[in-house]
């Protein structure tokens, strides 16, 4: 195998590695976890569901023990109005004189009495005795038959200032007004509803809304309810519903949110490969490109050495017998130290470039005298090898801020590639012309030309159209890079027009400075060639 095709085959292996580790470290487990991450998105949402109605039964849970203990208050307030006596002796209409004095005039029960004194009322005499005893009493005295207290009424325990039981307020307040009015009271002064994120409505078992903290379309749909089991407020109904969104239109709305960013997530993802992957393919083809470069170079400066070495030992040898034939050889050492000399500055051209040492020295020249003095010194060479060579220089080109070296370098890589790449048809045009504030320099021949979609690329380093031609013509791809770049350094820019089978024109279009003139040119430039892309662009 031989070095270039190791260095191939070193390029293709590494892709391959770099591939594979793609694909399994990055790509697989990427796609996997999408695939998990969307799975896992209406399972979230069923158990965010449930949590969000089980936080909402709990709120109305709390919402009635709230209510309940709001009831008992009001009953222990208005049996400490009454006093224990007057309890215990449970006539209504004292019950109610007692109220009415006490300023609790609207407080309505069913039932209000006093169920058992605690030991402390009774001396000597066990507890549970004098419980029974005075739950008889208060009951005789009530005249109202016995019944099962804990089904039908609340208790509260009444004690006194010191924290001694006293005994146990049984009560019921009246429908109306524990539905009416403590719901209201209690939900307007006691009930804790941050940002009023919640609306409750309380309703009569048949459904007549008794209260309501917000107001409801017909289509709110109120999705956690809870009968209240408490004796004055049996068989209300407690419902819930979020103000902004339902339970249901929320879980959507989350899962919908996780969906979308999941989705973007797996969006920047690709974007993020895609990215990592044309950087790879673009650093890989670089690579492969200058795998070419190398050899191409080596190509040339071996053959012209060669050439060199062969015709100047021979002359040494003095095995030369005509002077005909010694000025054929001088010419052929000649043109090939050219080419080498050419193939040098490219090359140590391209590494200031890229190293950004690259200057431009600009001074006022005479453009029309660098294009006619390149041409003067190539002329020769170029017609020995059978070209028809034309000059066309106009009269009137201004003199104009350039680096003639560099100019005449562009040039000579034109030159060199209209003859590399014309084969029966052998004649290159030069012209200087002015047009507008600018001067065109172009150099036009009728070879092989170049397809339109190569066009930008030729421009790239190391880029060279894989033609036949081409491929045994020898090239390090580097010439057109330097012409652009050269070009641009003096404001200018190279232009093609080309039609494969009929031949190329290169235009380098430099801007002339002054009034009107665009892109003064700068007095001394560097840079690098960048990236292959930004070379692209003629
Ligand atoms: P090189 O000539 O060393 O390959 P260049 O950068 O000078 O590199 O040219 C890049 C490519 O552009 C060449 O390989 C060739 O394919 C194409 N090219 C340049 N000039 C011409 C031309 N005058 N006619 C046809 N093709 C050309």
């Amino acid at each position: 195998m031989t070095d270039i095709q190791k260095r191939l085959a070193a390029v293709s292996d590494s892709r391959g590695r770099i591939v594979s580790i793609f694909v399994g470290a990055v790509l697989l487990p990427s796609i996997a976890l999408s695939v998990l991450s969307f799975n896992a998105v209406p399972k979230h949402a069923e158990n965010l569901k449930i949590s969000l109605l089980r936080q909402a039964e709990q709120l109305l849970y709390y919402v009635e023990q709230d209510l309940e203990k709001a009831a008992r208050k009001k009953a222990l307030e208005a049996a400490r109005a009454v006093g224990p006596e007057g309890l215990l002796e449970g006539r209504p209409a004292e019950i109610r004189a007692a109220l009415d004095q006490a300023g609790m005039k609207d407080v309505a029960f069913d039932s209000l009495r006093l169920e058992a004194w605690s030991q402390t009322r009774v001396p000597g005499g066990p507890a549970a005795t004098g419980a029974a005893e005075f739950r008889a009493l208060s009951e005789a005295l009530s005249g109202v038959a016995p019944r099962a207290a804990r089904d039908e009424e609340d208790a509260v325990a009444l004690t006194t200032p010191g924290g001694d039981e006293l005994g146990v307020v049984r009560f019921r307040f009246r429908g109306d007004y524990a539905h009416r009015r403590l719901v209201r009271e209690f939900f307007e002064h006691q009930f804790v509803n941050p940002e009023g994120a919640w609306v409750i409505r309380v309703t009569e078992p048949g459904g007549e809304v008794l209260y309501e903290n917000a107001r409801s379309r017909s289509d709110d749909r109120f999705e956690v309810e809870r009968a209240m089991t408490a004796p004055s407020f049996e068989g209300v109904r407690l419902q819930l519903r979020y103000r902004d969104r339902s339970i249901e239109q929320e879980v959507r709305r989350i899962a919908v949110t996780k969906t979308a960013l999941i989705g973007f997530i797996d969006l920047m993802l690709l974007a993020g490969l895609a990215l990592v992957w044309t950087n790879v393919r673009r650093e890989l083809k670089l690579s492969r490109l200058k795998s070419d470069f190398v050899a191409n170079v080596s190509h040339e400066l071996k053959t012209p050495l060669a050439l060199i070495r062969l015709f100047a030992e021979t002359l040494e040898l003095g095995r030369v017998s005509t002077e005909q034939k010694k000025t054929q050889y001088h010419r052929i050492i000649n043109k090939e130290s050219r080419r080498l000399t050419q193939l040098i500055n490219n090359i140590l051209d391209f590494s200031r470039i890229e190293a950004g040492r690259k200057e431009y020295r600009l001074v006022r020249s005479d453009l029309a005298a660098v294009v006619r003095d390149v041409v003067d010194a190539y002329r020769f060479p170029i017609e020995q090898q059978g070209f028809a060579l034309d000059l066309d220089v106009a009269e009137d080109i201004p003199e104009m801020a350039l680096d003639p070296e560099a100019i005449s370098q562009a040039l000579i890589n034109l030159l060199n590639n209209a003859i590399k790449y014309s084969t029966d048809e052998k004649s290159i045009r030069v012209s200087v012309r002015p047009e507008g504030d600018r001067v065109l320099v172009s150099v036009a021949d009728r070879g092989i030309g170049i397809p339109k979609a190569e066009h930008k690329r030729i421009f790239e380093k190391f880029y060279r159209v894989e033609s036949s031609l081409v491929h045994t013509t020898k090239g390090s791809g580097l010439g057109l890079a330097l012409v652009q770049h050269i070009t641009e350094a003096h404001g200018g820019r190279v232009e093609l027009t080309s039609v494969p089978g009929e031949g190329s024109t290169f235009t380098l279009s430099l801007p002339v400075p002054g009034e009107g003139g665009g892109g003064e040119p700068r007095p001394a430039r560097r840079g690098t060639m960048g990236n292959r892309e930004n070379l692209g662009q003629p």
